[in-house]
């Protein structure tokens, strides 16, 4: 089964898996994606799944993962690190992050379960995709820095700019 970069737009370096919980997701290693590749759902799309109640969607819906996700965010703030992203979630929904960590596992902050390429972080930056596919949020790419450098280059967040000059 072909799963086609969308960065790439090419399926030479892609692999499609499952994660622990059977949630079948892509990843690409070409090398502009860092370490850890890019990693993103073929089967969750927006036209798929529009009240996002399928797949993985139905454990957001339980979290209410969008909407706390968005709490994350100053207006005022120029872009973050997916990073401070997470750090935030964690430190206003320890019991949510608690929850995605045991079934995800993390790289570094859970080193007993070390968990295969759908890790919490993908879950999590996936979910903010999903915001960003609303217009809820921009994207950019950026350097990575402190615990996330393996990546390289890590997604930076922020919520749109509503009146540009
Ligand atoms: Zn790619």
């Amino acid at each position: 089964m072909p799963a086609f970069c969308p960065l790439c737009a090419s399926d030479d370096r892609t692999e499609t898996h499952e994660a622990d919980d059977g949630t079948p997701y892509a990843v690409c290693f070409h090398p502009s994606h860092g370490q850890d590749g890019y990693l993103w759902e073929p089967t969750t799309s927006r036209t798929e799944t529009p009240d996002r109640s399928s797949g993985s969607g139905g454990l957001g819906a339980e979290l209410e993962i969008w909407d706390k996700l968005l709490t994350c965010f100053e207006s005022s703030e120029d872009f973050i690190s997916y990073g401070e992203v997470e750090d935030r979630f964690i430190a206003r929904y320890p019991s949510e992050a608690t929850l995605l960590l045991h079934r995800y596992g993390h790289r570094w902050r859970d080193p007993e379960h070390r968990s295969g390429q759908y890790s919490m972080s993908a879950y999590l930056a996936l979910r903010l995709r999903d915001l960003e596919k609303d217009g809820l949020l921009e994207l950019e790419w950026g350097p990575a820095k402190g615990p996330w450098a393996y990546n390289e280059i890590i997604s930076q967040w922020r919520l749109p700019r509503r009146s540009e000059p």
